[in-house]
């Protein structure tokens, strides 16, 4: 009994000595974790207003949000931009539905990538936005949104007018083509004429020209109406199926003279938010590319599929391909792998080109496969409705 009491008083007292032991531990730490929260308080204070201070000097605009959208912070351009008061909500100044809809987006942890949209003031009208959700407190204790805003004012000044340049001209140019063209089909109509040996050497050459030209002005003058309403988002509702089906309907000549079948694999409720005749020229240029770059006698497959959000298309074809190191480059304008094919076939350089600002303006992707002598794939992947 005695051994038993002497074994419980030592527990009793080894317990009462750890006990002080982490009292004292504990004291420690919190004693040190206090000064430690000091220093990083005075630490972000200072770290802090250098960034504040740095993002007076930079031209682009900064302004931090907290999650009820009150501006916490405003750098100098922002400022003088919209006229920012601190503390007022952001929507009294950028009235932009889908900013702040992009905002909200942000705080649910949505990924974001860069968007562009029209605001009206005296000084900006173009802006591009990058939201960045600030998690690890760097502007503020308390997670905000941090928006990074460009002025593309002059920029999108320029490419105006540099697009109304080349419309002009484009337009100026087709009135004398029409005439020429004219004067060749009269021609072309007189046998007499027809047969005579120098105008059967230079009439073909001549008609075949004008027709380049004609495409060109053609391509040109879309272009150059595409790249200025490429920032408006198209808003109609699509049945993907039911357009392709539209476009696959004008090759039936085509498809008939050359031997070439187009095969449509379908999917049900295949909708999209989109411009229709934007939609028809973007599936009618690679339906297009596929005729002039395969062999009579092929098979050019469309196939639709959905993948989680997304509606794709892909457009393709078992003809020359492309080689693996030039596929980058073919939708820049006036690219063409082979230039004397391209022309041979009425091609301009500018299709995939006219493409890519269609597939940017509708928020989707073009994917581009290819391999020599074996055929392409160029697939699009739309947002799904
Ligand atoms: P083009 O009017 O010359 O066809 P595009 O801009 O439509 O111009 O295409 C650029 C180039 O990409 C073409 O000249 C061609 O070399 C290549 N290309 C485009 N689509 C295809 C395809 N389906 N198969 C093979 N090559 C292609």
């Amino acid at each position: 009994m005695e051994l038993l009491n002497f074994i419980l008083l030592i527990i009793i007292a080894l317990l009462i000595f750890f006990l002080l032991k982490k009292e004292k531990v504990l004291g420690i730490n919190t004693e040190e974790k206090n000064n430690n929260e000091k220093i990083k308080i005075i630490e972000n204070k200072e770290y802090r207003g250098s960034i504040y201070d740095l993002l007076n000097y930079i031209p682009e605009g900064v302004i931090v949000v907290d999650k009820s959208k009150k501006i916490l912070f405003s750098n100098n351009s922002a400022t003088n931009w919209f006229q920012i008061k601190l503390n007022e909500n952001l929507s009294g100044f950028l009235r932009n539905p889908d900013l702040l809809n992009f905002i909200d987006k942000a705080f649910n942890g949505e990924n974001l990538s860069d968007f562009e949209i029209e605001i009206r003031t005296q000084s900006v009208s173009r802006l591009n936005i990058t939201i960045y959700l600030d998690k690890r407190d760097l502007f503020f204790d308390e997670t905000t949104c941090v928006l990074f805003i460009r002025d593309l004012t002059e920029f999108y000044k320029f490419q105006q007018l540099k697009s109304d340049f080349v419309a002009n001209v484009s337009h100026e140019l087709r009135t004398p083509l029409q005439s020429i063209k004219m004067g060749l089909e009269t021609f072309e109509n007189n046998s007499e004429l027809k047969n005579n040996s120098e105008v059967k050497n230079f009439l073909p050459v001549m008609i075949s020209q004008s027709e380049r030209m004609e495409n060109l002005i053609r391509d040109l003058l879309s272009l150059s109406k595409i790249e200025l309403q490429e920032h408006i988002r198209p808003t109609h509702e699509i049945d993907l199926i039911e357009l392709l089906e539209f476009v696959i309907k004008t090759y039936e000549k085509i498809i008939k003279k050359d031997n070439i079948s187009i095969v449509l694999n379908k999917t049900d409720n295949f909708k999209i938010i989109g411009d229709r005749d934007k939609l028809i020229e973007i599936f009618t240029n690679l339906i297009d590319n596929s005729i002039k770059y395969s062999d009579k006698n092929k098979t050019i497959t469309i196939s639709t599929k959905k993948e989680g959000e997304t509606n794709i298309v892909s457009v393709e074809d078992q003809g020359i391909g492309i080689p693996k190191e030039l596929i980058h480059r073919v939708t820049e304008r006036f690219f063409t792998v082979d230039p004397s094919k391209s022309r041979s076939v009425g091609g301009t350089g500018l299709g995939l080109a006219i493409v890519k600002h269609l597939v940017s303006q509708h928020r989707a992707e073009m994917d581009i496969n290819s391999v020599k002598n074996e055929g392409t794939s160029i697939s699009i992947k739309f947002n799904a409705l």
